[in-house]
């Protein structure tokens, strides 16, 4: 039997959100972005010897600033259906102000960047960082931090599963989606 292409999958999907209400895109950008903030700064406390900079939170910052805004939107969204369209995060949107139209056929196919970025340099990168930081100097400071940031993850992942996904056009060629509701949901 011939697979699918993705752009079949896409089409297919016929019951879905067209554009997403302002008001979400934004609570979710304002969440999303706090999270990188809470993540940064749970590199904050770990320094390189004689160097009194906080020299992870930075380079955590920065790649995830590469990542966010240009390499997962370049390998995502400017091949995506909702491209120039409110999307649940407006990315679409946003990226079709920068970068050019792109192939349906390549969107997400580079799926090891997502997973590199979601599951080890966005989650638990911080979390190691943040309880390392604790075991060697535990104060209530950074705790909070620690548990803001696991519960927002946790909420998100809720949120995207009951709110977002579902309503997706793109969610059948979606790894993150997939990974959510599982493999049956064109
Ligand atoms: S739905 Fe996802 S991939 Fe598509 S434009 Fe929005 S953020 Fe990008």
């Amino acid at each position: 039997m011939l697979e699918k292409t993705r752009q079949q999958i896409v089409e297919e999907t016929v019951e879905f959100t067209e554009e997403f209400p302002l008001y979400r895109i934004i609570l979710e950008n304002v969440i999303f972005w706090f999270m990188v903030l809470l993540g940064a700064l749970g590199f904050y406390q770990i320094r390189v010897q004689g160097f009194d900079y906080p020299i992870f939170t930075f380079i955590f910052l920065g790649y995830s600033l590469y990542m966010l805004l240009y390499h997962l939107r370049k390998k995502s969204c400017i091949h995506c259906y909702y491209y120039g369209k409110n999307c649940h995060l407006g990315w679409g949107k946003l990226a079709s102000r920068f970068y050019s139209k792109g192939d349906p056929e390549e969107f997400m196919r580079d799926e090891a960047s997502f997973q590199s970025y979601w599951d080890y340099w966005g989650t638990k990168a911080p979390i190691i960082a943040m309880v390392a930081s604790l075991i060697f100097a535990f104060n209530y400071w950074m705790l909070t931090n620690l548990l803001f940031f696991v519960g927002l993850n946790f909420f998100m992942m809720k949120y995207f599963g009951k709110y977002v996904c579902i309503h997706c056009k793109m969610r059948g060629v979606c790894f993150f989606a997939r990974r959510i509701l599982g493999e049956s949901i064109a």
